[in-house]
């Protein structure tokens, strides 16, 4: 290069195109003819039996590939291989298992530069994330799983693997989300059958075709099965599937808490959210400013947790905006392989709708926009450009919605008890970020926020040593970590063992003395207080002699008892893990002094007494229910967090925190126990809890 061009270059400073080959992945997609059947049991199935759907490259809508359409047969096949699997699987010693896990991992490590360039041709994002972030994470996870399954039995002998897990996911982190179910779910002995996003299937059959070729993982262990929500729903339904891992929007998560319930399929749900990302005055704004671009822009703000609600202190709020508005005109777009780009494609033509539709809502209700001066974008994908909203407030649907592409809303606040309400006010919990100076500030701001991860000073960052998950409608069960590891484990329930080490014991005489009828209440705020609706039903005993009238709760007392154990959720919290074990061992001491008379309440309502019906007298019941409080009251100060050091030079902090307030219906089985385990355990960690009682209500 001659000096006038190197003068020439150092003047403009510009960046000129730095393209990442796409030609190994090409001569890939061609090995396959560019059509994909579904990965069961160890091989490759087709032609598929209702057809394939394209797959394209969303930043300039070339057709990569064909990928078969999931029928019932084909779920059916899928369950069926890892139930087959499944014994010798979960039977395998756990070091025997991460030498597969260690396997994966480091054949994706000797693959991963045609990973990366796979999934950013297939879902449009930057290949510098791909290559630096996605494909990076996917290895760590095999890895650090691999350790797990290694210690399993040490750290969890209980445990005993359920069965055939269905693992469904979205396709904005493709391949990564994908070995958050796989690399857990193999690792604790579960098979799996795991099914892409529709539009992003291409990086999980390029593991499959490793899975198979190089890793030469046993037929069965983990299938993959491509198709649209009709398949998935069919891997919900399936009577054989043990459990359920899914992450995806809270509408199809909603959708599939529905169809599970009361079928005792295990289920975890990571769903959408609309996180805070609240800077103080006191913030070096520099970090800030960068924080901000990372948090949203990240990944074409196609991520559950971006920081889309930015919070910005009110003395500095006009130059902070001002700021991010000159850095914005910095960002740069273009075609999704060439390394210097910050912001690719949006992923289909439905999501680039939604983006649209919702920024024109937002200005319609009074928002107003900056997008990047002279924004050059490719013009045959679905490109939308960085845009920032001001003058909106906490009504308005952008600020509600979770809009999942590269939109950032934008208000003040004054004082930090402000900045923790308006973060706080969403219907979702996923993270949050807290930027400051000043550590008090941040520590205090941080243990406020109802989310399940808050980062202090940075935003976006994961490792799969940090547990990451949410709250509220943001789902629950969480990835990573310790935590993440605990989301699959099965360890029998305390109940359970109650159940088996239950021995006969003396019948309990019981008293046949004519009931005495009383007027029973509700017990909401600390009140005895009568049905609204004065109604009330029966108590029967087996022979169906009428045993007491019980309240018949209407809407009104249903919304009472929540408000009243939402009133007390914060100050209940808030108490010390002492205090909340003393208040069991307080109810338990009680529950001891009379228990013959709840043994004799239980004994009219079940005849359990008399059948000796699960090998157990009432009393025996009562006996068990004190122990089990006992046992709630002494882990109250024994479930302590731990400080992580992960390999990103960061420390992560993991509390364990209330979920909040708990709706709990208690089985008709174990009229006292039944209500006690799930409620002793709940209050204990900090919730409050509207309960239920099970049909036979008066013990
Ligand atoms: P989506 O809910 O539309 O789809 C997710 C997956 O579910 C896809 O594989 C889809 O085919 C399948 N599916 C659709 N309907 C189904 C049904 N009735 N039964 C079973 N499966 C069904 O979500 P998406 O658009 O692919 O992804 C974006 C959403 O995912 C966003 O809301 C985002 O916040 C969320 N997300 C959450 C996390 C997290 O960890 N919390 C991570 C990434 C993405």
């Amino acid at each position: 290069m001659n000096n006038d061009k190197i003068k020439q270059y150092l003047e403009k400073l510009d960046y000129g195109p730095a393209p990442e080959s796409d030609a190994k992945v090409k001569e890939w997609l061609r090995s396959y003819g560019s059509l994909f059947g579904h990965y069961i049991n160890g091989t490759w199935q087709g032609p598929a039996k209702i057809g394939y759907f394209k797959t394209i490259n969303p930043a300039n809508l070339e057709v990569l590939a064909r990928v078969a359409h999931g029928t019932v047969e084909d779920v059916n096949a899928a369950v069926e291989a890892a139930k087959n699997a499944f014994l010798s699987w979960s039977s395998l010693p756990g070091y025997k298992r991460a030498k597969y896990l260690y396997a994966i991992a480091r054949a994706i490590a000797k693959n991963s530069r045609k990973f990366a360039v796979l999934e950013s041709l297939n879902n449009g994002k930057p290949i510098r994330e791909t290559r630096d972030f996605d494909i990076p994470q996917v290895i760590r996870n095999f890895y650090y799983y691999a350790g797990w399954a290694e210690i399993l039995e040490k750290e969890y002998p209980k445990h005993e693997a359920g069965g055939v897990i269905a693992g469904i996911v979205p396709w904005n982190f493709p391949l990564m989300i994908a070995t958050w179910k796989i690399a857990p779910a193999i690792a604790a002995g579960y098979t799996i059958v795991l099914k892409p996003s529709k539009t992003t299937p291409l990086s999980v059959l390029m593991l499959a075709d490793l899975l198979m070729n190089e890793v030469k993982l046993p037929p069965g262990v983990v299938n993959i099965v491509t198709g649209k929500g009709d398949t998935g729903d069919l891997m919900v339904q399936h009577p054989d599937v043990w459990g359920i891992d899914f992450t995806g929007s809270t509408e199809v998560g909603k959708k599939i808490r529905t169809a599970t319930a009361g079928s005792g399929k295990h289920l975890k749900l990571e769903l959408g959210g609309k996180s805070p990302f609240i800077v103080f005055a006191n913030a070096d704004l520099d970090s800030a400013i960068e924080g901000v671009v990372n948090a949203i822009w990240f990944n074409q703000g196609h991520v559950c947790c971006a920081g889309s609600r930015l919070l910005v202190e009110e003395s500095i709020y006009q130059e902070f905006v001002q700021r991010l508005k000159a850095r914005m005109d910095k960002l740069r777009s273009g075609q999704q392989l060439d390394k210097a780009i910050d912001i690719g494609a949006i992923h289909s033509q439905d999501q680039l709708d939604t983006i649209i539709e919702l920024v024109e809502t937002g200005l319609k209700e009074g928002g107003e926009i900056y997008q990047p001066k002279g924004w050059i974008q490719p013009e045959n994908g679905y490109y939308y450009p960085p845009t920032l909203f001001t003058n909106v407030n906490s009504a308005n649907t952008v600020v509600q919605e979770e809009i999942f592409g590269p939109v950032l809303v934008c208000m003040s606040f004054r004082t930090p008890s402000e900045a923790i309400q308006l973060a706080n006010n969403t219907r979702y919990g996923l993270a949050a970020s807290v930027w400051s100076q000043d550590i008090n500030v941040a520590l205090d701001v941080a243990r406020q926020m109802k989310a399940g991860t808050v980062w202090i000073n940075d935003h976006n960052r994961f490792d799969a040593a940090a547990g990451f998950g949410g709250y509220r409608e943001s789902g629950y069960g969480r990835e990573g970590g310790r935590e993440g590891m605990a989301s699959v484990i099965n360890e029998n329930l305390v109940m359970d063992r109650f159940r088996r080490e239950w021995n006969p014991e003396p019948k309990l005489k019981i008293d046949n003395a004519e009931y005495v009828d009383r007027t029973y209440r509700f017990l909401i705020g600390g009140k005895l207080a009568r049905p609204d609706g004065a109604t009330s039903f029966e108590i029967r005993s087996p022979e169906n002699k009428l045993l007491g009238l019980v309240g018949d709760a209407n809407r009104k007392d249903v919304r009472n008892a929540v408000e009243a154990a939402r009133k007390a959720a914060d100050s209940w919290a808030d108490q010390s893990t002492h205090l909340r074990a003393q208040i069991l061992y307080f109810l338990a001491e009680n529950l001891a002094i009379h228990y013959k008379r709840f043994a004799g309440v239980i004994a009219k309502q079940t005849n359990v007494a008399l059948k000796g019906e699960y090998n157990c007298s009432c009393l025996c019941e009562v006996k068990s229910a004190i122990e089990l409080l006992f046992h709630y009251a002494a882990m109250a100060d024994k479930f302590e967090g731990t400080v992580q050091p992960v390999p990103e030079r960061m420390l992560v902090n993991a509390v364990k925190e209330p979920i909040g307030v708990i709706g709990i219906k208690a089985p008709d089985e174990f009229p006292l126990l039944g209500v006690i385990a799930p409620l002793a355990s709940a209050i204990v960690m900090g919730n409050t809890v509207v309960m239920i009682a099970g049909k036979n209500a008066l013990s």
